[in-house]
């Protein structure tokens, strides 16, 4: 057999070199083009992983309940969408971690810290202006006053990294006028809060049984619970004077559970129920509306037999509150929706409103419809 030599390889020419430079800079160009189109998605699921599962369900329903609240403030009547919003919230918060869960403590710190800053920075020339904050606190302001009751930095919920940070906590105390606390439950009564207001010489009105065995005690105001008689207290050092009603009330058979009827200059009253929750009160719960026009009564939402406390009342407006208590069992974690079971067929207009949400009472004469 012949020994054939392999063919010789010819010199490279340009055109051949061209032709190699043409190759590879297509190649990347189709690499680059390839790199630019969009990756199919990986098919997202959370399986294995509960915990992270439910935080991030948290964050689209707190998200989308967000979203609706903000396009449909408290009003009356109430927006239909206000109602679905409300029941996210209970989905969420019925989840027995939820106060632990990071989104639910940022959506709550947010909602405060937006009320905090209306707080600060709203002027009310007529009627007045109730913000609700957590869970049976509310912040009311009128032209001349500002009023708290059962005002607490949350640490009911159990979870610090829930609880309102002191810094905050602080900017809610500081415009306030006076505070007014129903009873020494936790979810009521912050000793921290009423310290702030003791130190800027501001009334801190409870009862007696309240921190009786702390050294501010004497510090605090202590109105006797007589029905009938009409206490002046003087606010803003001696500028504005309230006119307060203490209703001896009760919480179950014994806690003392004082319910606060306070009237401020212009003649607007405000009932604040506490955890009011003893049937035999209604003796006075009955006769409430002989003591003079009610404007805004607060009930919380579990007070038994709400609507006959209403017709006791005869308030222009019901705003109840002490939904999601979250440091109670979930069975006593008062949802929306057990708050629109109870007050339908309320013979008075009912607002429900979640943390840092604000209601409008006959500020806006032309369009209000509590009037
Ligand atoms: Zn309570």
């Amino acid at each position: 057999m012949m020994y054939r030599p392999l063919p010789r390889l010819e010199r490279p020419c340009l055109a051949h070199i061209l032709a190699l430079v043409l190759l590879f800079s297509n190649l990347i160009n189709g690499l680059q083009l390839r790199a630019a189109d969009p990756a199919p998605p990986p098919t997202r699921n959370y399986w294995g992983d509960t915990n992270r599962f439910l935080d991030q369900q948290a964050i689209v329903l707190l998200g989308a309940a967000q979203e609706i609240l903000a396009q449909s403030p408290p009003a009356l009547p109430e927006p239909a969408q206000r109602r679905t919003a409300l029941l996210l919230l209970d989905a969420v918060l019925h989840d027995a971690e939820a106060p632990k869960r990071a989104p639910v403590q940022e959506f709550f710190q947010r909602r405060m810290a937006q009320a905090a800053l209306e707080i600060e920075q709203t002027r009310v020339e007529r009627g007045a202006i109730i913000w609700k904050l957590y869970d049976h606190a509310f912040v009311v302001r009128t032209r001349t006053v500002t009023l708290a009751f059962d005002l607490t930095r949350a640490h009911s919920a159990g979870v610090a990294g829930f609880a309102l940070p002191d810094a905050l906590a602080a900017r809610l105390v500081s415009p306030c006028d006076a505070l007014f606390i129903s009873h020494r439950h936790g979810d009521h009564a912050d000793d921290w809060v009423a310290q702030q207001f003791i130190s800027q010489g501001k009334p801190v009105v409870g009862p007696a049984e309240l921190w009786s065995d702390r050294p501010f005690h004497d510090k605090l105001r202590h109105l006797s619970a007589n029905s009938n008689e009409a206490h002046a207290l003087p606010v803003q050092k001696g500028q504005h004077t309230l006119q307060v009603r203490v209703f001896p009330g009760h919480q179950g058979t014994d806690l003392v559970n004082h319910v606060f009827w306070v009237r401020t200059p212009e003649g607007l009253s405000f009932c604040h129920l506490g955890d009011q929750s003893n049937t035999e009160d209604f003796a006075w719960i009955d006769r409430l509306a002989d003591h003079g026009p009610l404007d805004i009564l607060l009930p919380n939402c579990w007070t038994p037999n709400p609507l006959r406390v209403i017709r006791g009342a005869k308030p222009a407006l019901v705003i109840p509150g002490h939904e999601n208590e979250l440091g109670h069992s979930i069975d006593h974690r008062e949802p929306y929706w057990l708050t629109y079971e109870r007050f339908a067929g309320a013979g008075a207009p009912c607002v429900v409103m979640t943390w840092g949400e604000a209601f409008r009472y006959r500020v806006d004469p032309e369009t209000d419809e509590s009037r």
